[in-house]
């Protein structure tokens, strides 16, 4: 007899496990699809049984109702994200993309659900009526925008024109998607002449020559081009005709004038956002896409990239003059471009810094950096501890499970990491709940870290290069954000917050793995148990000021397009994209003939189809806010209980429960300022020149 009840579906039920782990020893693939429909039905019923209450609405008969509805849905859900992100395969993937369109119906049904809406409205209108205490009040608030950011106040016939410019949208990006992946496919480089390659390392050779060879071209090579503008084969290729080809076919991907020139399908999008914004009353979509950001308006937005472009040019001119004499030393005979900048400005890091990657990976062993490194610094910080279990299941035997316990000794959640690449598992580094943290739940957080660091051979250490190091501080500082939560509302919880909030916990966290007293304890050589020598330690310090003129530019200018095509109004006439793009620069300043933007409109992925229209400042943004962060604990005596306890209760365990900027202001005293970030990037001085 199974302990899951009648159904014998082991996701139908909250967990008998500690913390509600899910039970991965017996959930299986089938388990999922009728548990996500049960799901659904639950909470249609749940939001049903709200709205036709006969009572009038009250805070608990409709908000916190709907907090606790979907909790089946919700489970499901996580379970289901762990292992179709981590541990995939077939069946996960079809039901993957047969769930997607229903959970997207499913959201839809709630938020535009009138009856549901009517009770909100009414609450909200009423707000400075009711009793509520502080998150109470947030939690009205934030439902009441979500839905009103929706379109929950349109008319029926507005909300129709609605969705079909949201599905126009969706189908156009999802078209953007693939016309990139075709284009991107399309303009890899072919060599003919081997010579051509020459600095490309033997084993980058080989895999040019492979790729050519499953092109059907055996006997050629191929340069495969990645979705940013610059190529990393870039830096090494010392055939300089070669270089401008690849760059020029990594520019020009996506505007070849045939089927997969995305052109068209941009200024559409940018046309259709304008005018959902207007629908939904704004004056652009950046105005309505900013209301619950931290930055909060379009024009915070430009004032803050008002403020780096300065130091950012300023510097990048003279990384370009430094360039420009060393192909002068070299007796090159021209003037640098686009194509030129990586291998030159590799070759004067080299000679400046003299140091590579391979030269401190005997000091990161990956269970120390965990031990000694990311949990030392957490208990240094927040006084919290850990204690491995062996009695959970896990979806995978590389899988470990953490139990963390406060300060006090009092439990705090489970911590799961899966860190080792795996082919069934998507790439990069993220952090995910499998439950969330809340008083109204009763439920304390269950968290997973994931990475793609290699896995070694049996019985050798799992050496890491330092910016894996840098992941796994970074995915704790979410992890952390999860654990701290201290809500009980679940939508307010943890990691829930503004995407121009949501990273400064895990940025401000990679400080830590350059604090003299936790690299002391965790960098050490993993045969010797010998310290990293301080002249290396100073190279990997100083390193990390080099060419930052280049790398902030490229962004600034990508945040600049972004921004321009989200700032248009809903009256503009169709775009020439081409002529767009450039005026838009011209006028930031932002147009150095040297430092072209790292996205450009026809391949800029992220504000066309993964969600980061008017968002892609959102990485600067939380930089400004994690440095600004660390320079207060700098000036306060760096890694102490007591420092590490304020950001906790002032920052780390509130959730969505406070406006952003208050929550930052209490935090560090003021508004939160720039030049630490220029400081940390080797830029500040240029501000004032
Ligand atoms: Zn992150």
């Amino acid at each position: 007899m199974s302990a899951f009840g009648r159904s014998g579906n082991p996701l139908i039920t909250p967990s008998p496990l500690p913390y509600q782990a899910p039970p991965f020893d017996q959930i299986t693939d089938r388990d999922f699809a009728p548990a996500f429909e049960q799901g659904m039905t639950e909470q249609l019923a749940e939001v049903d049984a709200i709205v036709n209450n006969p009572a009038p609405p009250t805070f608990e008969n409709t908000l916190a109702a709907l907090e606790r509805s979907g909790q089946t849905l919700t489970r499901v859900h996580f379970a289901f994200n762990a292992l179709s992100s981590a541990n995939t395969n077939d069946a996960l993937q079809q039901l993957q993309e047969a769930i997607a369109p229903k959970l997207a119906a499913h959201a839809d049904a709630i938020v535009l659900n009138p009856g549901l809406f009517k009770r909100i409205e009414t609450l909200h209108s009423h707000r400075d009526r009711l009793v509520l205490d502080p998150e109470a009040r947030r939690l009205l608030e934030y439902q009441h925008q979500q839905f009103v950011m929706a379109g929950a106040r349109l008319s029926p016939a507005n909300q129709a024109q609605l969705k079909a410019l949201n599905q126009e949208d969706a189908s156009l990006s999802a078209k953007f998607t693939n016309q990139l992946l075709a284009a991107a496919k399309d303009a890899a480089l072919v060599i003919a002449d081997r010579s051509e390659l020459d600095g490309l390392s033997s084993a980058e050779i080989d895999a040019a020559a492979l790729a050519a060879t499953e092109r059907d071209i055996a006997g050629r090579w191929v340069l495969a081009v990645v979705n940013t503008t610059q190529q990393p084969a870039l830096e090494s290729l010392t055939h300089r005709p070669t270089r401008e080809k690849l760059f020029r076919a990594s520019c020009t991907r996506a505007e070849r004038g045939d089927a997969n020139d995305t052109r068209a399908a941009i200024t559409r999008l940018a046309e259709i956002r304008a005018h959902r914004a207007q629908l939904l009353g704004h004056s652009s979509y950046a105005a309505w896409r900013l209301q619950d950001q931290m930055a909060g308006t379009s024009e915070a937005v430009e004032a803050f990239l008002a403020r780096l472009v300065p130091a950012a040019t300023a510097r990048a001119r003279r990384e370009a003059a430094d360039i420009q004499s060393l192909i002068d030393r070299h007796r090159g005979g021209f003037h640098v471009e686009p194509w030129d900048w990586d291998f030159y400005a590799e070759q004067v890091r080299k000679a400046r810094y003299d140091f590579e990657a391979h030269d401190v990976k005997p000091y990161f062993e990956l269970n120390r950096v965990l031990i000694d490194g990311v949990f030392y610094a957490a208990t240094r910080l927040y006084g919290v501890t850990f204690t491995e279990r062996h009695d959970l299941p896990v979806y995978h035997p590389d899988v470990r499970v953490f139990e963390v316990f406060d300060h006090d000794g009092a439990p705090l959640g489970l911590f799961y990491v899966d860190y080792f690449k795996r082919d069934n598992k998507n790439g990069g580094a993220w952090m995910d709940n499998l439950v969330t943290q809340s008083t109204l739940l009763g439920t304390k957080p269950v968290i997973t870290n994931v990475g793609n660091f290699p896995k070694p051979a049996a019985g050798q250490p799992a050496l890491i290069s330092f910016d894996d190091v840098i992941t796994m501080f970074h995915e704790f500082g979410h992890a952390l954000h999860g654990f701290f939560a201290d809500q009980m509302y679940p939508a307010l919880s943890g990691t829930a917050v503004a995407r121009d909030f949501v990273e400064l916990p895990p940025q401000f966290n990679e400080h830590w793995a350059l604090d003299p007293q936790v690299l002391a304890r965790y960098a050490l050589h993993h045969e010797s148990g010998e310290p990293m020598p301080p002249a290396l330690v100073d190279k990997m310090r100083q390193a990390a000021t080099f060419n930052q003129g280049y790398a902030l530019t490229e962004i600034l200018a990508a945040v600049r397009l972004d921004m321009a095509w989200h700032s248009l109004p809903a009256t503009a006439p169709i775009q020439d994209a081409d002529v767009f793009e450039a005026s838009s620069l011209a006028a930031a300043g932002l147009n150095l003939p040297e430092v072209p933007p790292r996205y450009r409109s026809s391949y800029f992925l992220h504000i066309w189809a993964n969600g980061y229209a008017a968002g892609y400042y959102a990485y600067l943004w939380t930089e400004m806010l994690e440095e600004d962060a660390y320079a207060w604990f700098e000036e306060h005596g760096g890694l102490t209980r007591a420092n590490g306890q304020r950001f906790r209760d002032l920052i780390l365990s509130k959730g969505n429960t406070e406006d952003y900027a208050t929550m930052f202001r209490n935090f560090r005293g003021r508004e939160p300022q720039i030049d630490a970030m220029l400081a940390r990037r080797g830029l500040k001085t240029a501000a004032g020149k």
